[in-house]
């Protein structure tokens, strides 16, 4: 059976938790050890969006494990000629390569893909869609943070509709049993929310009931030509400031995937203080994409 991941909403709680659980494992081993789980796979990278952090680290993380990574130049490649992404795949297939990690901008590109190939599909970001890993390493410094989830409450905030970070958080924190709240202005809700997580427009008096808070920064790229959104309300609303932390409970923590836009969503006293994880976030990627790997790929060849 091919295992791909294109989404944590279509695995379910179980497998979510087991991945964390075996990223623990994971980074805590020998590297000696870790060398052999997938020596001599191969996988490749197929970017079609711009990525700095979960580039570099699901390519880490494969070579952690032992596997190997080919980086297909998509500027450099035939799909500037014309030819199609399912072509391509099944060309770089036809090589015997063992999986692909692949960022699309197009909502259901990696699931389109992963119906009609061979290796498996590893979604490293689609549209506004997904962006399973993320929501994995999320969840893993969350449980590191605080044990467990159970009664927690976290709020995911800014621009919900267009990151697919906060599609695959908000999974992620509720199959561990958090409550989430989506907050932001009503131009910029999503729709793909499961039962329970609730909006707000509001930040400031959710503050005070929070553990932890995830700031996104606002997809230029991707709002609707017709929207134009007023970047200094946005600010006035909801840019987490020095005061607004402190309106959070002491425990309280402060989580961005990257990139930021300091001085918009977040201020720099806030993001490099002392109850940011955001560098935190970022190491624990390396050891959630281990896990994923290990499991797509199925060991050693
Ligand atoms: N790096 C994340 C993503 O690719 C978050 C972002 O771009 O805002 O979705």
């Amino acid at each position: 059976m091919t295992r791909h991941l294109v989404d944590l909403a279509s695995v379910g709680a179980e497998m979510i938790l087991e991945w964390v659980s075996r990223a623990r494992v994971l980074r805590d081993m020998p590297r000696s050890e870790r060398e052999k789980i997938c020596a001599g796979r191969e996988v490749v990278h197929l970017f079609l969006e711009p990525s700095t952090r979960t580039r570099v680290s699901f390519e880490i993380a494969a070579h952690r494990l032992g596997a190997r990574v080919i980086d297909f130049d998509t500027e450099a490649s035939s799909l500037q000629k014309g030819e199609s992404l399912y072509d391509t795949v099944r060309t770089i297939e036809a090589m015997g390569t063992d999986a692909l990690v692949i960022r699309h901008g197009e909502n259901h590109a990696p699931n389109e893909l992963a119906k009609r190939t061979r290796g498996a599909v590893i979604n490293a970001g689609d549209g506004t869609r997904a962006h399973p890993t993320q929501g994995l390493l999320d969840l893993l410094t969350l449980l590191d943070e605080f044990g467990d989830l159970a009664g927690r409450k976290i709020a995911i905030v800014g621009d919900v509709k267009h990151s697919r970070v906060a599609g695959s958080d908000l999974v992620a924190f509720t199959s561990a049993g958090a409550e989430v709240v989506l907050v932001a202005p009503p131009e910029l809700r999503r729709e793909d929310v499961p039962p329970g997580v609730t909006f707000e427009e509001e930040l400031d008096p959710l503050l005070p009931t929070l553990d932890a808070i995830v700031m996104l920064r606002i997809q230029r790229e991707r709002l609707d030509a017709e929207l134009a959104l007023d970047t200094e309300a946005f600010v006035a609303r909801y840019q987490l400031s020095e005061a607004r932390l402190a309106m959070i409970p002491a425990h309280g923590i402060v989580m961005h995937p990257g990139p930021m836009n300091r001085g918009v969503e977040i201020v720099d006293a806030v993001a490099d203080g002392p109850r940011s994880r955001i560098l935190d976030q970022v190491g624990r990627g390396v050891a959630v994409r281990m896990a994923v790997l290990e499991w797509s790929l199925g060991g050693a060849r």
